[in-house]
């Protein structure tokens, strides 16, 4: 029988295509840029198995008849369009849990850079505006303060869980509530609105779908304290950002800390870049050098798991492998 084909859409180390070597024939784009999409529906043309996040349409799953198993290299996978997948027995596999902390270390690094004006204060010392030790601008207090977490799934536990050691305040809303999650640690199940209209820090966690597109709109943002800060590590869309732009620009919240943004990479003419009270990251939550290896490792080990007959680490549409044993 032939070898199964294994092509990885990113450049990557030769360790890796050694280890996706005992279950098949693997190939890498090795470019220094993201594999252009012209080059991946060439190379998927035979192949087995893909690892990689990148815009799984079911268009380019077309160009890949054989292929069973899209190993993407990312928790979220709202990139990939998982019923195009399921509907053609293609497997997708995620990355969850080994990114968490990490993530939601960087949230809070938002958290605070963005309250207690960090960025701006470096700019401005560096600016040469440091002229008398006794006059600095304020800024906002985070211990103590009310948190506001919108999806209390494995990043906004893991957020919260930090907020604990500041003595902060913590309110959440998810579509399903944690009550043993809540118990233990004294956190407050709260509507949206209530959330919103208490927090002095509210914090978005959900994935992107349909339904949350936009779930932080102009209605959402006008109820937020004028005080308040958004941080937003989920994905861009989830925040309506001309809607951000306008309460920030009319000073209807305080400041906000994004990592994620409707358009990716973010544009130097977007009016977000000019505004002193934002603190901008390059979707960098999970960009450490641990973090990054073992989510590498985990999408691996999915490919090799399912290239040999195991089951899949981490499915996200597991429904496709009752259609495999038929
Ligand atoms: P998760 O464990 O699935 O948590 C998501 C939570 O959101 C779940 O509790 C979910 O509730 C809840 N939720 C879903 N829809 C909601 C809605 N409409 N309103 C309120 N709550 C809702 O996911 P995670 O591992 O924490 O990751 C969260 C997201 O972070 C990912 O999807 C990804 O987009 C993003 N992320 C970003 C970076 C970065 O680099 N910035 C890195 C990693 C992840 P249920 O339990 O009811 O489903």
């Amino acid at each position: 029988m032939p070898r199964p084909k294994i092509y990885v859409a990113r450049t990557v180390n030769p360790n890796v295509l050694a280890r996706l070597g005992q279950a098949g024939e693997a190939r890498a784009w090795g470019g220094p840029d993201r594999c252009p999409l012209e080059v991946l529906e060439k190379e998927i043309a035979e192949v087995d198995a893909v690892l990689g996040t990148y815009r799984w349409t079911a268009a380019l799953m077309d160009k890949a008849p054989r292929l069973r198993l899209i190993a993407l290299t990312s928790v979220g996978f709202d990139m990939a369009d998982i019923d195009g997948a399921t509907q053609r027995g293609i497997l997708v596999t995620n990355t969850p849990d080994v990114l968490t902390e990490t993530v939601a270390d960087l949230t809070f690094a938002l958290m605070l850079a963005a309250s207690r004006r960090i960025c701006e204060m470096d700019r401005w010392l560096r600016a040469g505006q440091w002229k008398d030790a006794a006059i600095s601008p304020m800024a906002w207090d985070i211990h103590h303060a009310t948190l506001g977490i919108i999806g209390l799934g494995r990043i906004g536990s893991a957020v919260a869980r930090r907020a604990l050691a500041f003595q902060m305040k913590v309110l959440y809303y998810d579509t399903t509530r944690k009550r043993e999650i809540e118990q233990q640690h004294g956190y407050r199940y709260v509507d949206q609105e209530t959330l919103l209209r208490e927090a002095d820090v509210v914090s978005v966690h959900v994935p992107l779908s349909p339904e949350t597109k936009g779930l932080m709109g102009a209605g959402q943002l006008g109820l937020m304290k004028r005080t308040a800060f958004l941080i937003n590590t989920s994905r861009g869309p989830v925040v309506d950002e001309r809607a951000l732009i306008r309460a920030l620009q009319e000073g209807r919240i305080a400041g906000a800390g994004l990592d994620v943004f409707e358009r990716e990479p973010v544009d130097l003419a977007n009016p977000l870049v000019k505004m002193e009270n934002v603190v901008l990251l390059p979707h960098v939550g999970s960009a450490t050098e641990v973090t990054r290896t073992a989510m590498l490792d985990l999408a691996i080990n999915n490919v090799l798991a399912v290239l040999q007959g195991k089951p899949p680490l981490t499915p996200v549409n597991p429904e496709v492998l009752a259609r495999w044993k038929r």
